[in-house]
């Protein structure tokens, strides 16, 4: 008998990429294959975002799909995975009966275990965290109890699924405490939990020993890192010193940090820990107190402002990314300016800008959503356009200069290989050589796009001469 072929589709943020990882690599343990395209697969799984109501529609849209599908082919198997599933578990569970396997984000330890059970005894169960008791709660025909899932953290990856043999995401704690109006996620993703660094240190030495030498840490707020750890002392900078100890690991990034966790101990790790990555992500929302604080951030622009100077004045070369929210309920045309002029006196080196929508559930979505939508396009628009001016003047000044880049693959244009450097600015250069793939070379710089930046492949020792993307200034 052929082995079972499977499909999985992401949606949603890294830790929703590291989710699918997790997912794969069980199943590939089990026995399971990846189907070539979804119509070949036996198990159809999505691992769905509930951040939001764009990534939630692409999920309904094609569960209508799979319904239909369905209907020709009674034997597949279709599974809702991750906020979606915690999210909507009644409403997936009692309007689709087509959907097999309803599993939250905490139940992705016994994985292989609940697709076999759905597959083998064509059961509907539904798979959720519930911290009060020790068991899934099950639901539907042939009803099965399967036991309390491990997070998922505790699984060794098979090397297959990883996007790049050299690079891999470890997540180092899972859910969020903070008290953001708009966000659904602390629901969704629950409390924090934290592991412990000799269970991060572990994984990461396993990484490395198996080829890996770039490793990027995952939290929602990743430097809040170890507070719910009493007693350990754990925290984030320790963590990275344990991590910078590993002799093969090359770069160590994480994401995605909090303003209010920004703490000297990890400026000072930034600063003083060579492999740690020269960018922090460190969401901002809005650039008005007026924003913030109805979001309940916990900051203001001049507590953010401080904490980033505290930063730069240690590490001048670390480059800052952001998320903004426009159009959140009751952000006045002058909130929306001060978020603009905010952006251009960081000098964010790139940002990610989203429309508010209301997330049933969250303390925002009881609010007015009073801002029109076609005002918030224009916010929108107005925002990027000013974060790319500051994203092509930061690769600019790039061109001429030698960066070190660790090729990740193919560019989408044909004849070039794309890759990153410390600063995570995408490089793309000519060349041919698949043995380039998962090694660090020196690319001199000729052109700067909108996003990215090309050049051309030096010699390797030419790394020597000054394989290091500048310092560049942010206030
Ligand atoms: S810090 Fe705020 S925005 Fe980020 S995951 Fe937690 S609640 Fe959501």
């Amino acid at each position: 008998m052929s082995a079972p072929r499977y499909h999985l589709t992401s949606y949603g943020c890294q830790m929703n990429k590291l989710d699918s990882e997790l997912v794969e690599s069980r199943l590939r343990q089990r026995g399971y294959v990846a189907a070539a395209s979804e119509a070949e697969a036996d198990v159809v799984l999505l691992n769905t975002c509930s951040v939001r109501q764009h990534a939630e529609d692409r999920v309904w849209s094609k569960l209508g799909k799979l319904r239909q599908r369905k209907r020709g082919e009674p034997g597949l198997v279709v599974g809702v995975l991750g906020c979606m599933a915690q999210e909507h578990k009644r409403y997936l569970v009692s309007r689709m009966p087509h959907v097999d396997l309803v599993v939250g984000p905490s139940a992705f330890g016994d994985i292989d275990d609940t697709v076999e059970v759905a597959r083998h005894k064509n059961a509907r169960l539904a798979a959720e965290r519930d911290p009060a008791r020790t068991k899934h709660e099950v639901v539907g025909a042939g009803v099965v109890t399967v036991d309390q899932g491990k997070s998922g953290d505790t699984i060794r990856r098979d090397v297959r699924v990883r996007p790049h043999r050299s690079q891999a995401f470890v997540s180092v704690m899972r859910g969020c405490n903070m008290p953001c109006t708009y966000c659904i996620v602390p629901t969704t993703r629950g409390d924090e939990v934290s592991r412990p660094i000799a269970d991060i240190v572990e994984e990461t030495q396993r990484l490395c020993d198996d080829g890996v030498t770039e490793v990027t840490l995952l939290g929602q707020t990743v430097n809040a890192y170890g507070r719910d750890l009493t007693g350990q002392g754990a925290t984030l900078a320790r963590l990275l010193r344990a991590l910078h100890e590993i002799p093969s690991l090359r770069r160590l990034a994480f994401i995605t940090s909090h303003p209010n966790f920004l703490g000297p101990d990890l400026v000072d790790a930034i600063a003083e820990l060579p492999k740690v990555a020269r960018y922090l992500h460190l969401p901002a929302q809005s650039g008005s107190n007026t924003v913030l604080k109805a979001m309940r951030r916990g900051y203001t622009v001049e507590r953010y402002f401080a904490r980033v100077e505290q930063l730069l004045a240690k590490a001048p070369d670390v480059e800052l990314h952001s998320d903004f929210i426009v159009g959140y309920p009751g952000e006045t045309a002058a909130d929306f300016d001060a978020t603009v002029a905010f952006l251009q006196r960081v000098g964010f080196a790139q940002s990610y800008v989203f429309k508010y929508s209301p997330r049933p559930g969250t303390v925002a979505a009881e609010l007015a959503d009073d801002v029109p939508d076609a005002e918030k396009e224009r916010r929108n628009q107005v925002l990027l356009v000013a974060q790319e001016a500051l994203t092509v003047a930061k690769n600019r000044a790039l061109v001429g200069r030698t960066v070190e880049v660790l090729v990740e693959g193919d560019s989408k244009v044909d004849g070039r290989f794309s890759g990153r450097t410390e600063h995570h600015r995408l490089v793309h250069f000519a060349a041919t050589d698949r043995d380039l793939v998962g090694r660090y070379v020196p690319v001199r710089v000729t052109e700067a796009l909108a996003h990215s930046v090309v050049g051309e492949l030096l010699p390797e020792n030419a790394a020597e001469a000054g394989a290091h993307d500048p310092a560049e200034t942010h206030a």
